[in-house]
């Protein structure tokens, strides 16, 4: 079946929300590189819509009714928000899920070492990264060092003009000889992912009077005092952000490229930004959510972290939290058994809300033409995921994907079917196997994204203003089963 190119299936000033929509995306990613700051940027827009805390809901004794707004936000790094539908939550939500966690590097518990006069910060990378592509290119440090006394320090350097950035070193290419011998996965060890934060020496206390036959003074000697970098980088980090060195034991600070997002291509028709994957989709379902007028079903907008890591941990979405958030909920509704907590998970419908892999025509051996994503042609539905003989993917109903047809019909919104890559080149997953558990039907759709899991990664603007137009869609019908 042909596919199309979009573009030229709008009026120019449709064109112009296009730009609209991905101006406001592009904030999105530059005041959200870390799980925490997305779900900063996402409470301040749904507060300014109307949205109020669960918790402010319960303290309250609020009942809800059609169309109010409510959210829960689990330890800083995941969100779960609803709009109230006219039907009982008994017949089930429509659940749009993306993620805000994206591949970087994560520095270490005891992390700031001294060697030959640099200064590093040791780390260890999170998510799937090709390791060579992280080296010699400007860093920005985000994240929060959280002292004993729970007072917290957010930490953002290497995104203002006047910041200063970090990086980490690659061996200059008339010495990599044996490096550039080596298979890509290998040519960058782990433990070679450190990050360069100084190089200037602590002035020395002046010297005391010794006494005779004392021994000298490394200064003396010539050479620097010993860590006298990175006693430097301590002072700094004291005087500029109260931080002591054992406070690295309780942060959390990721290494990401530093920058804003950019336009990319002669005609703008692309957006070139770090973690694409998944904020493209988080963002549009998040936009999708704020357009909705009233709806009959239930919407949820789930963002949540730890994807690509295996949807692990107490803010993954293999926590219980979510399910602790509907039946909250749907005890503010006034309705909340266990029995009516299983029927409205069962009878919901998800988009798993996730980017696919774009075709790359340099790339090309990889895809199988036919079954691919293409830029310019829409959101993505990817029924299956997974690698080799579909293992570990979440294979939506055939029912499904045909009343998804005719919503995105209904509405004209362009949607293109693809799978990840060639059969037996490689796979992936999702958050979708893990909602479908609960015997509710799920589909990925998405964002295609070329470069995924680069530190700048790709997407076309006409996917993303489409991506949009389909999370609405999607969680206007009411029809759904
Ligand atoms: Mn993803
Ligand atoms: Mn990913």
């Amino acid at each position: 079946m042909e596919q199309k190119n979009i573009w030229n299936k709008y009026d120019s000033e449709t064109i112009d929300k296009v730009n609209v929509l991905a101006d406001s995306y592009r904030a999105f990613l530059d005041n959200g590189k870390t799980e925490r700051e997305c779900i900063d940027q996402t409470v301040e827009m749904i507060e300014d819509a109307g949205y109020i805390s669960l918790a402010k809901a319960i303290e309250e004794g609020r009942k809800l009714s059609v169309g109010d707004k409510v959210y829960y936000v689990h330890m800083n790094k995941s969100i779960a928000m609803f709009q109230i539908g006219t039907k009982p939550l008994t017949e089930g939500m429509n659940i749009l899920g993306a993620h805000i966690d994206s591949p970087r590097i994560d520095i270490k518990q005891n992390p700031l070492y001294e060697d030959r006069e640099f200064a590093y910060l040791d780390a260890h990378y999170y998510g799937g990264i090709k390791k060579y592509q992280w080296v010699a290119l400007p860093l920005a440090l985000h994240g929060v060092v959280v002292k004993k006394d729970m007072s917290t320090v957010i930490v953002n350097i290497g995104e203002d003009e006047d910041d200063p950035v970090f990086f980490i070193s690659d061996i200059l290419v008339h010495l990599a000889q044996e490096q550039m011998a080596k298979p890509a996965g290998k040519a960058i060890s782990g433990e070679a992912l450190d990050l360069i934060v100084g190089n200037r020496p602590i002035a020395e206390e002046p010297a005391k009077e010794e006494e005779e036959g004392a021994e000298k003074s490394e200064k003396e000697k010539g050479g620097p005092a010993r860590d006298a970098v990175k006693k430097a980088v301590l002072e700094i980090l004291k005087e500029q952000y109260n931080i002591e060195e054992e406070d690295f034991l309780s942060a959390e600070l990721e290494i990401v490229p530093a920058g804003k997002s950019r336009e990319a291509g002669l005609d703008r028709s692309m957006i070139l930004g770090y973690g694409q994957d998944d904020r493209v989709c988080a963002f549009t379902s998040l936009k999708a959510m704020l357009d909705l007028g009233i709806t009959e079903k239930t919407v949820c907008c789930l963002l949540v972290d730890k994807e690509e890591v295996g949807s692990v941990g107490a803010t993954g979405m293999n926590s219980l939290f979510f399910e602790n958030t509907v039946a909250e909920l749907m005890e503010l509704c006034g309705s909340y058994s266990e029995l009516d907590l299983r029927r409205c998970l069962q009878h919901s419908c998800m988009l798993s809300s996730d980017v696919s892999a774009a075709f790359d025509p340099l790339y090309a051996g990889c895809f199988e033409p036919k079954n691919s994503a293409y830029f310019g042609h829409g959101i993505v539905l990817n029924k299956f995921t997974g690698r080799g003989g579909k293992s570990g993917s979440n294979d939506a109903n055939a029912e499904y994907v045909a009343h998804l047809r005719s919503i995105f019909e209904k509405e004209d919104v362009s949607f293109q079917t693809a799978e990840l890559g060639k059969v037996d080149v490689g796979g992936g997953g999702t958050i979708a196997y893990i909602l479908a558990r609960y015997g509710m039907n799920v589909i990925d759709s998405g964002v295609p994204v070329l470069s995924m899991h680069a530190p700048w990664e790709a997407t076309s603007k006409i996917d993303v203003y489409e991506a949009y137009r389909g999370y609405i869609a999607f969680a206007s019908d009411a029809d759904l089963y």
